[in-house]
C-alpha cells in the first residue's frame, strides 16, 4: 500500500495525517508552495483524495488527476466534492455519516440553551465583575418551545430526540414527510417558520437548499423566535440575517457555521441575543477520531477490493 499515493487537501486532523502516513504515499498539499504544480508532479501516483467540509474535489482537481479511484470525506456534508463528475467517472465516494451525529445534534441543543438563557453574555457578566454590582437580566425558556426542524436526516432525527426531552414539540420541514415520525410536517419551510419559536437548519447543502433560510423565513419567525445553523452558513442569506437581528426582526441566533468561513460579519459581535462559533459540531476527541479510523477504513476496504464501509458513490 505504501506505493499507493494519497492526496490531502488540507489539514484537518493530525491522527488522520500520521494513519495516513504508516499506510500510503502521503501528499499534503498544504504544504506545496505552488500547488497546481504540484499536482501535475504527483498526478501519476494520485489514487485517493482525502477531503473534509472546507476542501473537496471539485471538478479542476478531479480532471488533474486522471489515475483518482477514490475521494474519502471527513466529513458527512459533501458539498465541496462534484459529485456528478465522480459518479461520471467512476470514482468512488466515501463520507463519515452516523459517527458524528450525536455531536452536532449536542451542539445544537447547546447552541438553543445558549441563545435562550444567555450562557456566554452571562458568562462574560460574571467575568467582568458586573454581578457586584446587580444581578443578571431574566432570560428565556427553553423547555416546552416549538422546535422546527429542517431537514429531518440523522442529524435532524437526533436533535428531535434530543428536544422532546425537553417536552419540547417537534415540527419539520423535508422534501418529503416521513411516515414513520410523530412530528408534524409543513410541507414549506415558510409554514415551518410561522409554526416553531426555534428553527434549525439541519439539511444538506445543495443549490435546491442554498438561503433556503431568507428574509420571508426570518419575519415569519418573529421577533421571539430564535434561528439555530447547524448544517451549512449558505442555508442562510447572511447579510438578511445582519439586518433581521440588527432591526430586531428575529430574537436571536445561535450559529456553528456561516457562509463564507473563517469570516463572520463584525455586526454580529456586539449582539447579546447571539451565539457565534467557530464550525466545531464534530470537534471532539472522540467522534474526530471516530471519523478518521472511518476514512481509512474506507481506504483500506478500497485498496483491498473489499466493500466500502460507508459509500455514498
Ligand atoms: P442526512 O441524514 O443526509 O440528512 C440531510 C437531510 O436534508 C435529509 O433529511 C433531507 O431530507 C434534507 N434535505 C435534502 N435536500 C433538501 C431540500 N431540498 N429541502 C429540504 N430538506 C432537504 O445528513 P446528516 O448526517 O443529518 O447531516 C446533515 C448536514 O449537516 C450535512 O449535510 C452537513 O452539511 C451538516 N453538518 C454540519 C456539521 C457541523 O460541524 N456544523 C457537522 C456535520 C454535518 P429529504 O431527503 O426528506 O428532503
Amino acid at each position: 500500500m505504501e506505493s499507493i499515493g494519497v492526496l490531502m487537501l488540507i489539514p484537518m486532523n493530525s491522527y488522520l495525517e500520521q494513519e495516513l502516513q504508516r499506510r500510503y504515499n502521503l501528499f499534503k498539499l498544504w504544504t506545496a508552495p505552488q500547488k497546481p504544480q504540484f499536482i501535475k508532479e504527483h498526478a501519476d501516483s494520485i489514487r485517493a483524495v482525502v477531503g473534509n467540509a472546507f476542501a473537496g474535489a471539485d471538478a479542476e482537481l478531479i480532471e488533474a488527476l486522471p489515475r483518482l479511484e477514490i475521494v474519502s470525506s471527513f466529513s458527512v456534508g459533501v458539498d465541496k466534492i462534484d459529485l456528478a463528475k465522480c459518479r461520471e467517472k467512476g470514482i468512488r465516494v466515501t463520507y463519515t455519516p452516523d459517527v458524528l451525529t450525536e455531536d452536532v445534534a449536542d451542539l445544537a441543543i447547546g447552541l438553543m440553551l445558549a441563545v435562550l438563557r444567555r450562557l456566554c453574555e452571562s458568562d462574560r457578566y460574571v467575568r467582568s465583575g458586573k454581578w457586584k454590582k446587580g444581578d443578571y437580566k431574566l432570560t428565556t425558556k427553553f423547555t416546552g418551545k416549538t422546535v422546527g426542524i429542517i431537514g429531518l436526516g440523522r442529524i435532524g432525527m437526533a436533535i428531535a430526540k434530543r428536544a422532546e426531552a425537553f417536552n419540547c414539540p417537534i415540527c419539520y420541514y423535508s422534501r418529503t414527510g416521513k411516515p414513520d415520525t410523530e412530528y408534524k410536517y409543513y410541507p414549506s419551510v415558510l409554514e415551518l417558520a410561522s409554526n416553531c419559536q426555534i428553527l434549525v437548519v439541519a439539511c444538506s447543502l445543495t443549490a435546491e437548499t442554498r438561503h433556503i433560510v431568507n428574509r420571508e423565513v426570518m419575519n415569519a419567525l418573529g421577533p421571539k423566535g430564535v434561528l439555530i445553523n447547524i448544517g451549512r452558513g449558505p442555508h442562510i442569506d447572511e447579510p438578511e440575517l445582519v439586518s433581521a437581528l440588527v432591526e430586531g426582526r428575529l430574537g436571536g441566533a445561535g450559529l456553528d457555521v456561516y457562509e463564507h468561513e473563517p469570516e463572520v460579519p463584525e455586526e454580529l459581535f456586539g449582539l447579546e441575543n447571539v451565539v457565534l462559533l467557530p464550525h466545531v459540531g464534530t470537534a471532539t476527541v472522540e467522534t474526530r477520531k471516530a471519523m478518521a479510523d472511518l476514512v481509512v477504513g474506507n481506504l483500506e476496504a478500497h485498496f483491498s477490493n473489499k466493500p466500502l464501509l460507508s459509500p455514498l458513490v
